[in-house]
């Protein structure tokens, strides 16, 4: 979708930091992290948040959820344990409107969040 940062990621027109890609999902390193591991999944297909989660064939939901297993597990986030986040509308701190699954690891989380 024009003038979507992560689309634009996943375009190649911004360039990023690739961990993982297949043909539906692109897991990229954050700019800005906030634990020594991470990460972003992202669908490559367009949605803005959870709230439109329907739009999204189930099949791509669970390849979704076992590349952020399978990553995690790759990676030794299991070890320690590891936080999968979604941030949903401003005042969750949603910051671009592309369905994005921060993946945090390699440091102790507090609970409940801030
Ligand atoms: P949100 O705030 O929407 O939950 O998460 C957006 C995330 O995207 C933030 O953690 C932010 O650091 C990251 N981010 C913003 N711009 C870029 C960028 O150009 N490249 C990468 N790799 N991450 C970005
Ligand atoms: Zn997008």
């Amino acid at each position: 979708m024009e003038d979507c940062l992560f689309c634009k990621i996943l375009n190649k027109e911004i360039e990023s930091n690739i961990v993982f890609e297949s043909d539906n999902v692109l897991i990229i390193k954050d700019i800005s992290p906030k634990a020594p591991v991470h990460l972003l999944a992202l669908p490559k297909e367009h949605i803005s948040s959870i709230l439109e989660i329907d739009k999204l064939d189930s099949r791509l939901i669970k390849e979704l959820m076992e590349t952020i297993s399978k990553v995690a597990l790759k990676l030794g986030l299991d070890e320690e344990g590891f936080r999968v986040v979604i941030n949903t509308g401003s005042g969750a701190g949603q910051s671009v409107n592309h369905l994005h699954f921060h993946i945090l690891g390699k440091r102790k989380f507090n609970w409940p969040p801030g």
